[in-house]
């Protein structure tokens, strides 16, 4: 392994910086099930240029002095991963035994989040959670927080210190939860109407972002989902995210709950929350008339594997949701889901599609938790590749940690089977640094 080492000059800029490593992105989506995809960028051995937070380019030759350079050769340098659908107040119920989602949820999921009303709580969590997924290589997500106005407000200010791209709001629950957890939708209206004024667009360099947070359809009432779909049609530039067609217990209490929708995801479409900034968590319960209104409103899913298997909730078809032309990233779901770490997740997202006959390649699946999660976000101009002026998340990542990677990484004939063996047999271990708006946010001590 090659050692690091940092070039450092007194005279260097600060805010010049430059890595060198095997540089890997996409210029777009691969198409599935091509491994030689012209939408692959690899650049061996290449340094990535990054002044004010911005990436400026790549190029072979080392740059002059007046650059701060870090070697990283023989490492791989990508993106730093978006995760589409994670709950901060869940890390402490992550590896939870014995139930599915309605039952978890009661058992191990509401007590957890009953415990963020204290804003003591709510802050040194959102700070664990936040420094959790930057040790992960997850430099940008979209998060739940819990139904207290005051764990939102705790997140958009532990991201705002980081200078992260997050996207959350305050949950919406006015039922079927412990009344400790229970919001009505004045409240509610006047919490995010709040929270939307103080942070949405806000934080360094505008990152933050506010998304309009219904638990799931069991949670709202009628009233306070068509008061959610009243605050997205005000302002197109909000979030939407929500749960849907997870469990198939849970699919049969919607359908007794909202008789006089079709399906499931028909509750939100009604109530208006349907947009192309909505992040429609599992969608495993679907049907070719929901993806269809999926394609319709520009809606998206963000398919969470180690979730779904976890949880014992379902198999999601991908191939469906991509033949429709829904776009789909992959999430955690922590702490449904057993890791925060996107190379498990994807992992598990090649066994899921496996299971229905389909192989998922290295491609799509990186792409899916980098570049294809900016654009289901709207956010390609920010992050996702190596784009110039694009802000510069990016994380190094050791090829192999131990023997058994470190034999097979040796022995990968092409790229996309190396690529494939990293992403299989990698996890957090394999981080080395993350840089958030060319910031180093993390950096493993040995
Ligand atoms: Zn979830």
């Amino acid at each position: 392994m090659p050692s690091e080492t940092t070039i450092k000059s007194s005279s260097t800029p600060p805010n010049r910086l430059a890595l060198r490593g095997d540089l890997l992105d996409f210029s777009a989506q691969p198409a599935w099930g091509v491994l030689d995809s012209p939408a692959v960028r690899f650049q061996p051995d290449h340094w990535l240029l990054i002044a004010d937070g911005r990436i400026q380019g790549s190029q072979a030759a080392e740059p002059d002095e007046s650059w701060h350079k870090v070697d990283h050769s023989g490492r791989l340098i990508m993106p730093g991963f978006v995760d589409t659908h994670v709950h901060c107040p869940q890390l402490d119920v992550i590896a939870s035994y014995g139930t599915e989602l309605l039952d978890w949820l009661n058992t191990y999921t509401f007590p957890a989040e009953c415990r963020y009303a204290d804003p003591a709580v709510a802050q040194a969590g959102a700070e664990r959670f936040l420094d959790a997924l930057l040790a992960h290589g997850t430099t940008a997500a979209v998060v739940f927080s819990t139904v207290h106005k005051v764990s939102a407000e705790a997140l958009f200010a532990a991201a705002a210190e980081r200078g992260m791209r997050l996207i959350t709001g305050k949950v919406l629950m006015d039922r079927h939860a412990p009344a400790a957890l229970l919001d009505d939708v004045a409240s509610a209206e006047r919490d995010c109407i709040d929270l939307i004024d103080r942070w949405h667009g806000q934080g360094p360099r505008g990152r933050l972002a506010y998304a309009v947070t219904p638990r799931f359809a069991p949670t709202s009432s009628a009233a306070q989902l068509a008061m959610a779909g009243a605050l997205c049609r005000a302002d197109a530039s909000l979030y939407m995210q929500t749960h849907v067609a997870e469990n198939r217990a849970e699919v049969r209490w919607v359908s007794d709950l909202f008789p006089q929708a079709r399906s499931y995801l028909d509750v939100y479409d009604q109530l208006g929350l349907l947009h192309p900034r909505a992040v429609l968590a599992h969608g495993i319960w679907l049907d070719d008339e929901d993806r269809q209104a999926l394609l319709r409103r520009g809606a998206q899913l963000a398919f969470c594997p180690s979730s779904n298997l976890f949880l014992g909730s379902g198999l999601f078809d991908w191939a469906a949701a991509a033949g429709t032309g829904v776009p789909v990233s992959v999430a955690s779901d922590v702490g449904g889901g057993t890791s925060l770490s996107m190379q498990r997740n994807l992992l598990d997202a090649y066994k899921v599609q496996a299971l229905a006959g389909q192989r998922l390649s290295a491609w799509a699946a990186l792409h899916a938790a980098t570049r294809g999660a900016a654009e289901g976000l709207g956010l390609t101009h920010e992050l996702g590749h190596f784009g110039t002026n694009t802000l510069a998340d990016v994380c190094v990542w050791d090829w192999a940690c131990g023997p058994v990677a470190q034999a097979r990484d040796a022995v990968a004939q092409n790229l996309h089977e190396r690529v494939f063996a990293w992403m299989c047999l990698s996890d957090e271990r394999n981080l080395v640094s993350s840089y958030v708006a060319g910031k180093i946010s993390y950096h493993r001590k040995t």
